[in-house]
């Protein structure tokens, strides 16, 4: 007899993640996409021509299980200048298919039956169900207030002796917000003495603004010595298709990534390898990226400054949210819907991400666009 769907799901009642349903509306409907985070131009050509070097050059075969080492030297110097720690190319730092296979193979790696993970909500959508698949137990804990801080005494409280590992996401998708010092301090004297794994999602520690720096769970050395540092060139270089980022953490926490690493995708494409190892030498290449979206964020919200929208400026990731209560008492998952079928503008509703859903009348949208797409997207809006 065939079994029901239900009863052969491991992970019944996940859906068709949010990214995918709102791209494919926006292509339906031949709307703007502001939904999905990536950018509509064009990553360097510099960098498109060292991979066209690599592929005609011969590195079109298997490389390393943990990477090219050339590039896991060139990351390890990067992080060593910037956030002062240094990780054994060898051992501590493996090259994944962007940073979604990292963050699978740490959780897959550590977390068994009846584990407790802490994550914050909202959450990026991988988190969750990757917990689940290995029978762990998300601990959800709400971001609070407008700027969607942690409090770190719901932290404490939420500790068992069953918490495994924490999650965290600095700057946060998708509510833009950032950890600050005094932040990354609280964790390091809470996890002390502990025997928690920090998973630290950095994707977009390359797109903070207003002079913030990034805090690196790397950079705390309590933090450091039980980490899992996430990291993604596809978000960093504006080529998300290429599907290749990074993670680095200790060498007794990376030895069993590379168990999980080598089953699920072995190695990851060799000619963007051996290309990102050449274009990282040149650290203007992403210490520039914070002006350039600092610039986008602020011509997006120059530009609606007028609108009926409310909201606090994004301060890292390419994401801004809006709030919409004075416009319409519909559902955000409602109002994106209606935005893109009848005004022809694609975002992301935010209540998907948050803790039974919670609707805050906020939409996510992304300002990785050249200025002529957001320049149409704010005329839209504006009109509401
Ligand atoms: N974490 C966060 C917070 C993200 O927004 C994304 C989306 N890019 C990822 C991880 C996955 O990154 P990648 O595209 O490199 O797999
Ligand atoms: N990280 C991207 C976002 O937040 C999407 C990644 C994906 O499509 N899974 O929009």
């Amino acid at each position: 007899m065939v079994e029901t769907a239900n009863h052969i799901s491991k992970l019944p009642g996940n859906k068709t993640s949010i990214f995918s349903i709102m791209s494919k509306m926006a292509n339906d409907h031949d709307a703007i996409n502001l939904s999905q985070g990536f950018p509509n131009f064009e990553t360097d050509k510099k960098l498109k021509s060292l991979v066209t070097q690599a592929m005609k050059g011969g590195y079109n075969q298997y490389p390393p299980d943990a990477g090219v080492l050339e590039l896991r030297e060139e990351i390890s110097k990067k992080i060593q200048s910037l956030y002062g720690r240094s990780y054994n190319p060898d051992r501590e730092i493996t090259i994944t298919s962007g940073a979604t296979e990292a963050l699978y193979t740490a959780i897959t790696a550590f977390i068994k039956p009846g584990d407790e993970v802490i994550v914050f909500k909202p959450a990026y959508d991988s988190y969750e169900p990757t917990i689940k698949l290995n029978g762990g137990v998300p601990v959800q804990i709400q971001l609070t207030g407008e700027n969607y801080r942690v409090d770190w005494e719901e932290v404490k409280k939420a500790i068992s002796s069953k918490t495994k590992m924490i999650i965290i996401n600095t700057p946060h998708n998708p509510t833009g917000s950032i950890l600050d010092t005094k932040d990354m301090k609280e964790l390091e004297n809470i996890l002390t003495r502990t025997d928690i794994i920090l998973l630290s999602d950095e994707v977009y520690e390359h797109l903070i603004f207003d002079k913030n720096e990034h805090q690196s769970a790397s950079k705390f050395p309590g933090l450091a010595e039980r980490s899992v540092v996430c990291a993604s060139f596809g978000k960093t270089f504006h080529n998300t298709g290429w599907k290749t980022g990074y993670c680095v953490a200790p060498d007794h926490l990376m030895q069993e990534i590379r168990k999980i690493h080598e089953l699920t995708v072995f190695s990851v494409n060799h000619p963007m390898q051996v290309a990102y190892a050449d274009y990282l030498k040149d650290p203007k290449h992403y210490l520039e990226l914070s002006g350039f979206y600092q610039n986008k964020r602020d011509l997006f919200l120059n530009l609606i400054k007028d609108s009926r929208f409310s909201f606090t400026p994004s301060s890292g990731t390419y994401f801004q949210l809006l709030n919409f209560s004075v416009i319409t008492d519909e559902k955000d998952v409602d109002f994106a819907e209606r935005l893109v079928k009848e005004k022809g503008l694609a975002a992301i509703p935010v209540s998907v991400f948050n803790i039974n859903k919670k609707d805050n009348r906020q939409l996510r949208f992304c300002f990785a666009k050249t200025d002529e797409t957001l320049e149409k997207a704010a005329e839209i809006l504006c009109k509401l």
